[in-house]
C-alpha cells in the first residue's frame, strides 16, 4: 500500500508532465496574422459605431487635446453643446490648457504707460473674446452648482486684477476688468436675481472690496484718492458699463448701494458717477465751476442723472422718496452745490423726478431753496438755449401742490426776489473778469427771458 504522502507527490508529477504550458510560461498562442487584424479591425468598428464620441474615441487623449489646441474658441464652445462626452473631453481640455495666456493678459492691462488710448477696434477685439470665453465656460460647466462656477469665475478674476499685476502702470487705459466684465456678464447670462447676488457677493468677498468701501465713505471725500478710483473702476467695469438693459444695471447698481445708508448711497453714486479727471475723482467740482454750456453740462452731470433715473426704473427696490433723499445728500456733499449745478442735475434728471422733488420741497416749506433752484432753471435755460416754457411748466406743479394762496404768493415773491439778490451780488462782489460778465449777462438774460414768457401769458387773449 502507497502512504498518503507519496502518492500526492506521484499525481503532482503526473500533471506537470502533462502541462506543455509549464514549460514554457511565457509563449505566446500562435495566431494568424490576418486573425489579428481582422480582430482589430472589428474592435475598432466597435468604438466608432458605440463610442460617444465616434471616430474621435480611437485617439488618445493626448492626440484628442492636440486636434483640439487647433479649434476657436467659439468652435469649442459649439462642441460643449453637441454631446455630454464632448462636453466631458472639452472641460476636461479647458481645465488643463490654459486658454488665457499670460501675453495676453500683459495687452490688456496698460504696460506701455505712454498715454496713448487704445484704438475702438483692438478694445472690441479683445471684449468679443472674453465673451466667447464666457461663452464657453458658461456651457462647459452648465451641469455644475453655482458654487463651483462662482469658483471658477473668481479664479479667472484673480488672474486679471490690475492690483495683482506690476504691470499695469495707467488704469484709465487698462481694458482687464471691462474684459472680466464681459466674461462675467456673459457666463451668468439668464441666472435668476438670487443667483446674480450670489455672484456679486462671491465677487465682492474674493476681492475684499466692500472694506474698502467701508473706508472710502466714512472718510473725508479725496483723503484715499487711489483707492476711490479703484473703486469706481471696478464695479463701473465689471457691473454697471457691459449691461444690455436698464433692468440689468438697475439691478447692479441697487447691489452695489444695497448695504450702505443714504448719505453713503449718496457718497457711492457721486463716486461712481460724478466728475473724474486722471484717475482722480473731482469731488469739489460742483461746488465750486459751474459748465458753460450744454456739452460741459451734459460731460459733468450726464452720468450722475442716468444714475439716478436708473435707480427710478427699479420701483420694486427704490421708491421716489427713497431717490428724492439720494439726490438732496449728493447735492449737499462735500459742500453745499451750486444751485445752477443742482439746476443742470435736475433737468437732466427728467420732469418725473424734478416735479417729485421740488414739490416735497414746497410741501415742507423750503421756499428758499425752491426760489434758488427755480432761478437758476431759468438760468441753466437760457445757456444751453432751452425753451423757458419748462420752467413756467415746473412753476405751475409747485404751485399746484401748495396748500394755501399765501404760500403760493410767497413762492412768486420769494422767485422774484432770489433773481434781484442773485443779480444784486454778482454786481457787488464779482471780479471784473470775463466770467463774471458772463455770469451777469446770462442772469440778466434769464430775468428778460422769463418775464417776456409771462407777459405772454398774462396777455394771452390781446396777444394772440
Ligand atoms: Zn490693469
Amino acid at each position: 500500500m502507497i502512504p498518503p504522502r507519496a502518492k500526492h507527490f506521484a499525481s503532482q508529477r503526473t500533471t506537470i508532465k502533462m502541462d506543455i504550458k509549464y514549460y514554457l510560461p511565457c509563449k505566446k498562442t500562435r495566431r494568424s496574422y490576418r486573425l489579428e487584424v481582422k480582430e482589430k479591425e472589428e474592435h475598432k468598428f466597435k468604438t466608432i459605431r458605440r463610442g460617444p464620441l465616434g471616430y474621435f474615441d480611437i485617439l488618445p487623449l493626448e492626440l484628442k487635446f492636440l486636434i483640439l489646441k487647433y479649434l476657436r474658441i467659439e468652435d469649442l464652445s459649439i462642441l460643449t453643446i453637441a454631446s455630454k462626452s464632448m462636453r466631458n473631453l472639452i472641460e476636461g481640455f479647458r481645465v488643463t490648457h490654459p486658454i488665457v495666456q499670460k501675453n495676453l493678459l500683459h495687452e490688456l492691462h496698460d504696460t506701455k504707460n505712454d498715454c496713448k488710448p487704445r484704438t475702438i477696434e483692438s478694445q472690441q477685439k479683445h471684449i468679443q473674446l472674453f465673451q466667447k470665453l464666457g461663452l464657453l465656460l458658461k456651457r462647459s460647466t452648465c451641469l455644475y452648482a453655482t458654487r463651483d462656477r462662482l469658483k471658477f469665475i473668481n479664479e479667472f478674476l484673480t488672474k486679471m486684477l490690475c492690483w495683482n499685476t506690476e504691470k499695469c502702470r495707467n488704469r484709465s487705459h487698462c481694458i482687464a476688468l471691462i474684459c472680466f466684465g464681459k466674461f462675467f456678464l456673459t457666463v451668468i447670462a439668464g441666472w435668476d436675481d438670487t443667483e446674480c447676488e450670489k455672484a456679486f457677493d462671491a465677487i465682492c468677498q474674493h476681492t475684499c472690496v466692500l472694506k474698502n468701501v467701508k473706508l472710502v465713505v466714512t472718510a473725508k471725500s479725496g483723503t484715499h484718492l487711489k483707492v476711490e478710483y479703484d473703486i469706481r473702476v471696478f464695479f463701473r467695469r465689471i457691473f454697471l458699463d457691459q449691461c444690455n438693459s436698464v433692468q440689468e444695471r438697475s439691478f447692479w447698481l441697487s447691489c452695489v448701494l444695497r448695504p450702505w445708508p443714504i448719505f453713503h448711497q449718496a457718497r457711492l453714486l457721486f463716486l461712481l458717477y460724478g466728475p473724474a479727471l486722471d484717475d482722480e475723482i473731482l469731488w469739489f467740482e460742483h461746488c465750486e465751476n459751474t459748465p458753460e454750456n450744454a456739452e460741459q453740462s451734459t460731460q459733468h452731470f450726464g452720468e450722475l442723472a442716468n444714475a439716478v433715473q436708473i435707480l427710478h426704473c427699479y420701483p420694486q427696490e427704490w421708491s421716489e422718496d427713497d431717490i428724492i433723499s439720494v439726490l438732496d445728500e449728493i447735492t449737499s456733499y462735500p459742500d453745499e452745490w451750486l444751485a445752477e449745478n443742482v439746476a443742470h442735475l435736475l433737468i437732466l434728471c427728467g420732469d418725473s423726478i424734478t416735479t417729485k422733488l421740488l414739490v416735497s420741497k414746497a410741501i415742507n416749506g423750503r421756499m428758499v431753496e425752491l426760489a434758488s433752484i427755480t432761478t437758476s432753471f431759468c438760468l441753466v435755460c437760457v445757456k444751453n438755449d432751452f425753451s423757458l416754457s419748462y420752467v413756467v411748466m415746473m412753476m405751475q406743479k409747485i404751485l399746484e401742490a401748495m396748500d394755501s394762496n399765501k404760500d403760493r404768493l410767497n413762492f412768486c415773491n420769494s422767485f422774484t426776489e432770489m433773481f434781484r439778490e442773485v443779480i444784486m451780488d454778482s454786481h457787488e462782489f464779482g471780479d471784473n473778469d470775463q466770467g463774471h460778465e458772463n455770469d451777469m449777462f446770462f442772469m440778466v438774460t434769464a430775468l428778460s427771458e422769463f418775464t417776456k414768457k409771462m407777459f405772454q401769458m398774462a396777455f394771452k387773449s390781446i396777444l394772440s
